[in-house]
Formats: structure tokens, sequence, C-alpha cells
């Protein structure tokens, strides 16, 4: 047993001024037992909670630190940028340069404009899609996360779904008949639901690759085929890539597809570990974004220097570097290989999805294609599982329906370390 005393001290405190004592849902340990550990720091691949104990980080800051933790080039940007004052409210070389980078490594983005998280970017790429096609209606895949804002929490992913309210009470039935779902992965059904709202859908929002209700993959021609019922009923596409842009390859997961959206959301990696968002994509369509347009969107804090340098240094490694997304892929197949050797061994009725450097071991013989499917898992299970793990020093998301995130600084010997910890986890709880 790890000594974690000053972790529950503090969790002590802060559920006495903070609900539920985080200030993200997600970090709670509701949905796996135990209470959430504080965190002091954190270099490479590896987390250090209040009492000095060592984790391979397996969450990576739910997807930025794709470098691993405190990465040089990263940090010395950030030191700079503050050296000049953390924020001016004035236009600076930097968002020009992000501006820049961002759509020469995304080609579909052709203008972007930074906003603060990815919360800030979906709700703003929704209305900008509202303002541009002149409709009200939206259609979201269920269980996929676009971050809080109201139109998003129906039917919602990630901390929504593991606590129970996939539809958040607080959201007005208004706003609730705009936004429509339909099942993941079904093409039918956009189609039908398409057709029965024909010319009232402004935008149709989706993570290409999802990662919030664990990692669940697109199946073959879905993307495609989403793009072509959007060109022809003038619907915007909207490629949620807060969690997949610059993670699956340089260009996101529109890239690795081939399937060009209209508009396309950012957050984690552009950031650096910095909070950040943004959103982009067709020129004809940005440039009805306040002041070019009339559709307003603005942010004290937007186009951040810190923000701007921490995710300028982030990108451009990952650009200069091109080789080091098929190295995170390589550490993945070669973890996920070491993970079904053992499921097999044991027969398990685990199943694992996988893209890139985002994967998931759901622990249901199901292949999970879509909410449905995840939702058979074993959740009980899985928090055994986690806290097994936890014991073993490697830090999961604290839900089965997240996707766990790699980064570079994990090596052969690291991975081996999350296979053996896992292969003995999952002895213990079988
Ligand atoms: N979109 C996706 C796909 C996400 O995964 C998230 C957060 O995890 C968001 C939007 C919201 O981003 P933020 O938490 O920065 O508001």
């Amino acid at each position: 047993m790890k000594n974690i005393s000053r972790s529950t001290a503090l969790f002590e405190r802060a559920k006495q001024f903070i609900p539920g004592g985080v200030n993200s849902p997600v970090r709670a340990f509701k949905a796996v037992g135990g209470n959430p550990l504080f965190i002091k720091k954190a270099k490479g691949a590896y987390l250090y909670d209040e009492d000095g104990n060592e984790y391979v980080d397996l969450i990576n800051s739910w997807g930025p630190m794709i470098l691993g933790h405190a990465y040089p080039a990263v940090e010395e940007a950030v030191r700079e940028a503050l050296s000049c004052s953390p924020s001016f409210g004035a236009p600076t070389a930097r968002e020009v340069e992000m501006a820049e980078l961002i759509c020469s490594m995304i080609p579909s983005v052709e203008k972007v404009r930074m906003v603060n998280s990815g919360t800030e970017a979906t709700m703003s790429a929704i209305r900008v899609a509202r303002g541009f096609t002149g409709r009200d209606k939206i259609i979201k895949m269920e269980g996929c996360y676009h971050g809080h804002g109201d139109s998003f929490l129906i039917s919602a992913g990630s901390g929504a779904l593991t606590f129970g309210y996939p539809d958040s009470p607080g959201v007005t039935k208004g706003t609730a008949l705009d936004t429509l779902t339909v099942p993941f992965n079904d093409l039918n059904a956009v189609e039908l639901l398409v057709e029965k709202n024909a010319g009232q859908i402004a935008a149709l929002i989706l993570e290409p690759v999802v990662g919030n209700m664990g990692c669940v993959p697109p199946a073959e021609g879905y993307l495609e085929g989403l793009r072509k019922i959007c060109s022809k009923s003038g619907i915007v596409l909207i490629f949620d890539e807060v969690m997949t842009g610059f993670r699956l390859s340089q260009g996101g997961a529109q890239q690795l597809y081939n399937v060009k959206p209209d508009l396309t959301t950012l957050g984690k990696i552009i950031g650096g570990g910095l909070p950040v968002g943004a959103y982009g994509g067709k020129r004809e369509i940005m440039d009805s974004v306040s002041p070019a347009g009339p559709i307003y969107q603005a942010g004290t804090l937007s186009g951040n220097p810190m923000a701007m340098a921490a995710g300028l240094a982030m990108l451009k490694h990952l650009k200069d570097n091109p080789g080091i997304y098929d190295a995170l892929n390589g550490t993945a197949n070669f973890i996920i290989q070491g993970l079904q050797k053992q499921i097999s061994k044991y027969r398990l009725s685990c199943s694992i999805n996988h893209v890139g450097s985002m994967f998931t071991l759901f622990f249901t013989d199901k292949k999970v294609i879509d909410f449905a499917s995840a939702k058979t898992s074993d959740t009980v299970l899985f928090g055994k599982y986690f806290q097994a793990m936890l014991s073993r020093g490697v830090y999961l998301a604290p839900s089965q329906y997240e996707a766990l995130f790699l980064s570079a600084a994990i090596d052969k010997t690291i991975a081996d370390r999350i296979i053996q910890a896992s292969n003995e986890s999952l002895e213990e709880i079988t």
C-alpha cells in the first residue's frame, strides 16, 4: 500500500471549498473508488504525487503532453514569454506564427481563431456554423464529448457519462431540442435524420476518432459518408480534433483518414500544456467571424503569449520530427500486444481499441463501436483494474469511458513496466 496521507488530507480540505474537491469532474476517483491523488510535479513519463510516489503517466494531462512532462524546449519558451509579461490583450507575433503553423499542418484550416479551451472552440464553431448557414439545429453523436457547452451536454461522453449525467440538468429544453443525436458509426441514422430535418441543420459535429467514450475508431467509409451527406445538404461538417489534433498525425485524424471537414476545433497539444483552444477552417466561413464579419466571438486572454509560446515550441517539434508518430504508434502496438497475450491466456472478456497513441481496454467481450457497446463494459471490474494498476505505479484515467494517451517519453523499459503491471493486475482481479 502506498502512503497517500498528504493527498488524502488535501482532498479533505479541497472538499470544503471546491465542489467534489476537484476542478474538473474527470479528475475525481468517484467511479473507481478512493480519493484522487494530488500531483506535485512531473517529468518525462512520470508523475509524482504530494507524498512522493512515482507513477507512469498514461493520462498526460488528458492529451496535451505528447512529448512527456516538462519538455525542455517548451519549458524554455514559456520562461522566455513570461519574462516579457504574461499578457498584453493586443496582437502579438506569436499569434501570427501559430496561425501560420496550424494552417500549414492542417490543410483544411485556411483561417484560425485562438480561444482559451476546447469548450470555447466547439461553442464558437457551432455559432459560426449557425450564423453562416442561417439554420439552428446541430447533429452530434451519442457518447461524443465536445466540452461543457449547453448544446453538447446531450448524450455526452467523458465525465458526463462516467457520473451518469449524459444530459446535464441546467441545459434548457430549447437548447436540447436543437441538438439532434445519432449513434456513432451509423451512417444510415444520419441520412434519415438529415432527411427528416431537411434545410434545418447547420452543423454536424463529431470526434473523428472518439476518445470520450473510450477510444472508438470510425468504421471504414464512415467519415467519407458523413462528408458526402454534409456536402449534399449544405451542412457544416465539424471535426472536433481537440484530442486527436496533432496527436494522431501532424494533420490530425483528418489527415489519417483523408477526409476534409469544413471546420476543425483544436485544443490540448496546441497549448503545450497551457490553457488553449482554437477553431478554424474554410476561409469563406471563417471570414464571417467578427471583426471580419458579423458573428461575434471574443476573448480577453485569447492567443495568450505564454500559451502561444508553449504551443509553438511543441508544434514546431512535432513538425520537425515527423517520425515521432511512427514511434508512438510502435510503442502503442508493443503495449497492446503485451496486453492481448495476457487477455487471451486468461480468456478474459476484454477488448482493446487503438488508434495511434490513443487506446482503451474495455472490460466487455463486445466489439466497442459506439455508445451502446461501450456501455456494456463492466465498470466495477474496470475500477478494480484501475486500483491494481495504481498500486503498481501506473496512473490510468479513472474511468472506463476515457482513452489513454501515450507520450514520446515512454521508452521500451517503461512500456515493459506497463505490460507487467497490467498482467499482474489482470491476474489479481480475475
Ligand atoms: N472536445 C473534445 C474532443 C475533448 O476531448 C474535450 C476535452 O476533453 C473538449 C472538447 C473540451 O476541451 P476543454 O476541456 O479544454 O474545454
